[in-house]
């Protein structure tokens, strides 16, 4: 996605909107199941004394499953960020900067970078999920299963001695 600067580019305090639909087919997060809905992009570039900056958020929606047990989720996220565009790059600045190649800018790229770079490696159903037994497998938040009831509590105390 190419966004042309042309009516910015020399305006000191000007400011171009954008909203574009990043395709999300080239995505490819363990945490995501499926995007459930059109990943977003929308915010403007501003012209800043001739510095130009892109400053807006990047929204998915999508379904995943619980880091700890597994259950199926709905999560969505919204990811601001803000991106300078040069017309040369230094080896000295940062990822992000972006180049202006004949007045446009990729900002797809911006997109994805902000997407990719901040996702959550991991989601939970609840900060307090339970997870699975490592035993049996039976959903903790279920109920307690029966690897743990009939415990010996002094097999478990050397169980945990042996963890250690
Ligand atoms: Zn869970
Ligand atoms: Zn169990």
């Amino acid at each position: 996605m190419k966004l042309d600067l042309r009516s910015i580019i020399d305006s000191d305090g000007s400011r171009l909107p954008f909203r574009f639909e990043v395709d999300d087919s080239e995505f490819d997060f363990d945490t995501v199941t499926e995007f459930t809905s059109p990943v977003i992009c929308e915010g403007s570039v501003e012209n800043h004394a001739g510095a130009l900056s892109a400053v807006g958020s990047v929204k998915a929606s999508f379904s995943c499953v619980c880091a700890r047990c597994l259950k199926a989720l709905e999560k969505s996220v919204s990811i601001p960020f803000t991106a300078y565009l040069a017309e040369e790059l230094q080896d000295e600045d940062s990822e992000d900067y972006y180049l202006i190649e004949g007045e446009n800018v990729d900002i797809g790229e911006v997109a994805r970078d902000a997407l990719v770079l901040n996702m959550p490696t991991r989601f939970l159903c609840d900060e307090d999920c339970k997870g699975l037994c490592p035993k049996c497998g039976k959903n903790l938040n279920e109920g307690p299963c029966d690897c743990g009831e009939d415990q010996d509590p002094r097999l478990a105390a050397l169980a945990q001695l042996l963890e250690n």
